[in-house]
């Protein structure tokens, strides 16, 4: 068996992205809102369904567009998981509301929708559902809970690009949605994302918002004729050069998707026999869910097993991780968010999970490599 290191991620491309980028040159402008990034927008509003779709230049920075958008005063609460990425929590943070964490379902490790109603008080404007792995939330549940409070419902869908929730797109399931174009992604453009909108009251001002605050984009469609600074914002566009690279990427999604699937399932069975043996548990995804294969992960009975597993790996050239430090346990998560209740499974799964390798350009040899390799480290403990 080769000893070449297999890295956790490697980025993907189709071909058509260097094709792109001279196009997108030639045109004669670099600059953000050109040619690819009007052809982004048409794609992702046919493909997912959506009223309004504004590429930005990550994720975060839609988080960010999201949380202005949502009109926080200070001391206003938002509900979301405490295991996520810190931008979920850090873009409401920046408009002084107050990230209030919810636990996670020992399943899917979303935000356990059973567990909303009772985080909910008087300052509650908002619910942030996080996809994790690209599998769906119960968005069903979430949302009758939101009508019910008049709440907003702001998915984090940085990682559910492609994946579905009974027949529809995440991103598409609540007011607004993020998603991430990170390389670390399925589609990606290196750093980048998408503000999506799902509900025609904020097409305007998400806009304008983009741009600094200013109607500029008003102004180049014809509607007015001069622009100026009409509301708060910042520049959350990005160049075209950014775009041109993502178009390809988009333009090949459903490929790419399946790909990850296939290495996905190959995961899935092949270690099927190690969760029978009780040593690990495999991912779940709920009916009505079809995901994107963003992520394989295992949990392992507790953080030695994890510690060991990463390490026995590593000594292979595989390169395995373990995922987020839950955020109320972070320096920042204590000064500027609290905590509904004790996150029991949050706490107890965030040191058991470990991700796999898990990219397009993936060999049949390197997967075969890795689940042989978990399986010896398994035989090896036992
Ligand atoms: C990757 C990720 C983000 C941030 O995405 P960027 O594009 O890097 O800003 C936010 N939330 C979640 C859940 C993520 O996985």
């Amino acid at each position: 068996m080769s000893n070449a290191h297999i890295p956790f991620n490697f980025p993907h491309l189709t071909g058509g992205e260097i094709i792109n980028i001279e196009k997108a040159h030639q045109l004669g402008r670099l600059a953000g809102d050109g040619f690819f990034t009007k052809e982004c927008h048409q794609w992702m509003k046919r493909q997912f369904d959506l009223p309004g779709a504004l590429l930005t230049h990550s994720c975060t920075a839609a988080l960010e567009m999201m949380a202005i958008l949502a009109d926080l005063e200070p001391g206003d609460e938002v509900i979301m998981p405490s295991y996520t990425f810190v931008s979920t929590a850090n873009a409401f943070v920046l408009r002084g509301a107050i990230p209030v964490f919810v636990d996670v379902r020992p399943d899917t490790l979303n935000i356990d929708e059973t567990l909303i109603q009772k985080a909910i008080s008087s300052k509650t404007k908002a619910i942030v559902p996080v996809h994790y792995a690209g599998i769906a939330c119960e968005m069903d549940v979430i949302n009758q809970i939101a009508k019910d409070h008049h709440l907003l419902v702001l998915e984090d869908a940085a990682q559910g690009v492609m994946s579905t929730y009974k027949g529809r797109s995440l991103g598409a399931l609540g007011h607004l949605g993020a998603y991430s174009f990170h390389e670390t992604k399925n589609i990606i453009c290196g750093e980048g994302g998408a503000l999506t909108i799902n509900d025609d009251r904020f097409l305007e001002r998400a806009e304008i918002i983009r741009e600094k605050g200013t109607n500029r984009s008003k102004f180049f469609r014809g509607d007015v004729d001069k622009y100026s600074w009409v509301d708060v914002g910042s520049s959350y566009l990005p160049g075209e050069i950014s775009a041109a690279f993502l178009l390809a990427q988009l333009d090949q999604a459903e490929q790419i998707t399946d790909k990850r699937l296939m290495i996905w399932g190959h995961y899935h069975e092949a270690l099927q026999e190690l969760e029978e043996s009780h040593h690990i548990i495999r991912p779940t995804v709920p009916e009505g869910c079809e995901h994107n294969a963003h992520m394989y992960y295992l949990l392992v009975k507790d953080l030695g097993v994890r510690t060991a597993l990463i390490e026995y790996l590593r000594e292979r050239g595989i390169m395995a991780v373990f995922h987020y430090v839950p955020l109320h346990t972070s320096e920042a998560g204590k000064r500027f968010s609290k905590a509904s209740e004790k996150l029991s499974v949050t706490e107890n799964i965030a040191d058991r999970l470990i991700r796999l390798p898990l990219y397009c350009d993936l060999s049949q040899e390197q997967i075969q490599k890795i689940i042989t390799s978990i399986k010896q480290f398994f035989v090896k403990k036992a």
